[in-house]
């Protein structure tokens, strides 16, 4: 098939995220993908500033990893999960369990990011329901909030920037607590807790959970805030008897210079949500880890069991892909590397701040984010990064990159002065 032919075809029958289906912006034809390059079937190479939305963590095709797709597939791509296990969910389970805040024991594998939270909900709610509180039905998070595209998910989603209007008669209704403002723990006032510690105190009685991304808040914004707001709503759900959720999906295996960005405030939630990086770009695939309390609380009755269990629960293929990556991740220096990707991206983002048209920059181990004041003619930008040979899809207000953790240095302020100029 012609190039042209394939954009046509494309265009008129294939939906893309978030796209018109009329009027749909243009897509680029990428025909291999190799290190930090995407190629195009024109020829171009691209340096990858986006790790396919925070998942090629190790760049693209990488030895190890297909060498453990490879090697797996010689003795099952899948098999089911109910009635039976196998070596890679055991030693996958093993270390999640290992690298993730201590009490977190009990391993649900699922297949994307948004199940991982649906999963996470019905835990909260069904080990409330288990403990006789059928009432606590309720989620609370915060604004700003990014946490799938799926119906549970959706409703804790920002409920402005989000889908609230369009499903407001199906999409559950949940309590919002303003987010907080400070990035720090050197600029954070306590007024920031107030909505949040009002909802709670007035409504814990309907609530099962709360449920945040801890840290950076994703796609609802790319907002970082203080690790002390975290500290503190720990405090509360405590005092509150509340369940934490946090969803580190984006945030997960390094991204914002700590393994997992709960770890930034010291604290640890009740369940987490795993996924996107999880293995190394290869597959959709993901994990949620809860306390032994809420495993052994959901199933005290005889009888009771979790209700979930999708159809490629575990599949090997992503679980050998996971514990390739994931070793990989360990194997490397990757909290020097961190710190090597944030000190670049901090100096040479740092010319935007003078810029009028710039609000804001912020980086945070190996995610920049240059926030401007008026909406971006999406389908512009993004031409103009491909002229300039770089890959950085923005949205909204957002310039934002996340590239692959291999990135050198020379790539990466090509990168960055790339952003620099074409913000000008
Ligand atoms: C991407 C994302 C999700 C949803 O993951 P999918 O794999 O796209 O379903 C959920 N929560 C956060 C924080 C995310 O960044």
């Amino acid at each position: 098939m012609q190039n042209a032919e394939m954009l046509d075809f494309d265009r008129n029958h294939i939906w893309h995220p978030y796209t018109s289906m009329t009027d749909p912006l243009p897509v680029y034809p990428v025909v291999s993908a190799n290190g930090v390059r995407l190629q195009l079937a024109d020829g171009r190479e691209l340096i990858d500033g986006m790790s396919s939305w925070w998942c090629a963590i190790h760049g693209y095709n990488h030895r190890v990893l297909n060498d453990a797709a490879t090697e797996q597939l010689k003795s099952m791509s899948h098999v089911m999960f109910g009635g039976i296990t196998h070596p890679q969910a055991v030693k996958l389970a093993k270390k999640l369990v290992e690298i993730t805040p201590l009490p977190l024991d009990k391993v649900f594998f699922c297949d994307s990011g948004s199940v991982a939270v649906e999963v996470a909900i019905k835990m909260a709610i069904q080990y409330c329901y288990a403990e006789g509180k059928t009432d606590k039905t309720k989620l609370l998070t915060i604004r700003h909030g990014y946490h799938g595209d799926t119906f549970g998910a959706m409703s804790v989603c920002d409920p402005v920037s989000g889908m609230h209007h369009i499903f407001s008669g199906i999409l559950a209704k949940q309590f919002f607590a303003e987010a907080p403002k400070s990035r720090n723990d050197s600029e954070w006032n306590d007024s920031e807790l107030r909505s949040f510690r009002e909802i709670i105190e007035a409504s814990h009685n309907e609530i099962a959970a709360v449920i945040l991304e801890p840290i950076v808040q994703g796609a609802g914004g790319m907002r970082f805030y203080a690790p002390e707001f975290l500290r503190q709503v720990r405090a509360l759900c405590d005092q509150h008897d509340l369940l934490l959720i946090c969803d580190e999906i984006a945030t997960g295996f390094g991204r914002t210079g700590r393994l997992f960005a709960s770890e930034h405030a010291g604290i640890s939630p009740d369940i987490i949500c795993l996924g996107k990086a999880i293995t190394g770009g290869y597959l959709s695939f993901a994990a949620v880890l809860a306390t032994t309390r809420i495993g052994e609380g959901i199933c005290r009755e005889k009888s009771s069991v979790f209700m979930h269990g999708p159809t490629f629960m575990a599949n090997p293929l992503a679980c050998a892909l996971a514990n390739a990556s994931i070793d990989l991740l360990l194997e490397s220096d990757w909290q020097k590397n961190s710190a090597r990707i944030e000190a670049c991206l901090n100096q040479e983002l740092a010319p935007c701040r003078a810029n009028p048209k710039v609000a804001d920059v912020r980086v945070m181990g190996s995610i920049g984010v240059v926030e401007l004041k008026k909406e971006i003619d999406m389908a512009a930008m993004q031409q103009q990064f491909v002229d300039r040979g770089v890959w950085v899809r923005p949205f909204g207000k957002l310039v934002y990159v996340m590239p692959p953790y291999i990135i050198n240095d020379d790539d990466l302020i090509y990168l960055a002065r790339q952003i620099v100029d074409v913000v000008m």
